[in-house]
């Protein structure tokens, strides 16, 4: 297995999940490598991510390999413990540019050229909170509580459009869960339920629809049926003002 240093910059961080093979919980990390090719990054243990402090908009350098086991082509290989933070990316503009550059108009492209990865500035429809049944605690043979997927207990949907339809949108629109770690944080901050709903709703409806600009970071799950996509990443940007005062392009005129 060959391993090359990758500079990436992280987009996305989804909520973390066990991993029965390396008994421990991971986080699905994301972003765009120096290439501007999608990168999915595992291991990407939890205690690595908080230990190393990984945020959103950082540029990191990491040991990569291409595995051979994995059928989705963006993911990565790494070695956790090579995780060097490099940068950050701190300007709204020099954000923006780099979002507008990567931006995708429907999953048809990506659809077309089986990638299982892509950002989309959707049409928001619909946001919906949907409550599971807990799931029991399990232990490891040395006795560490685990619970496979310890946000699971509540799902985040969005209901929503490709700017220009995709093969399904054109249909109906699309309803897909949101993973991102940050909005499911959000929802167990609040002891109150009541106001965990109202605050979530208000938070990643009616801020992501009318207040900001937009962005989904849509990948496929790791298992079949390995087409279906989620949402993963949530990134947003308050809306940008509109166009320059006239008396800008009168003494551009001159
Ligand atoms: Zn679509």
């Amino acid at each position: 297995m060959a391993w090359e240093k990758e500079s990436i910059i992280i987009l996305v961080k989804a909520a973390p999940n066990w991993s029965k093979k390396y008994k421990k919980y991971q986080i699905c990390t994301a972003g765009i490598s120096q290439d501007d090719g999608w990168r999915r990054l595992y291991p990407f243990p939890e205690k690595n991510m908080i230990k190393k402090d990984i945020h959103v908009w950082d540029i990191i350098e990491v040991e990569a390999s291409k595995p051979s086991d994995n059928r989705r082509p963006e993911s990565r290989k790494i070695k956790p413990e090579s995780i060097v933070k490099r940068g950050h990316l701190e300007s709204r503009r020099e954000r923006r540019d780099f979002l507008d550059r990567i931006t995708e108009q429907s999953l048809e492209i990506p659809l077309n050229e089986r990638r299982t990865m892509t950002l989309i500035r959707p049409s928001i429809d619909a946001f919906r909170i949907v409550k599971r049944p807990p799931e029991p605690k399990q232990f490891t043979l040395e006795g560490k509580t685990f619970k496979l997927r310890p946000y699971g207990d509540v799902g985040l949907y969005y209901r929503w459009s490709c700017p220009k339809s995709c093969r399904y949108c054109q249909e109906r629109p699309h309803v897909m869960e949101c993973f991102d770690w940050g909005a499911n944080i959000l929802y167990k901050r609040y002891p109150n339920e009541e106001e965990a709903k109202v605050k979530v709703r208000h938070k990643c409806y009616y801020e992501m629809k009318y207040e900001n600009d937009t962005w989904f970071a849509l990948g496929t799950h790791s298992l079949r049926p390995w087409k279906r996509w989620m949402i993963v990443g949530l990134l947003w940007m308050k809306k940008q003002e509109q166009s320059q005062p006239l008396t800008n392009f009168i003494n551009m005129a001159n």
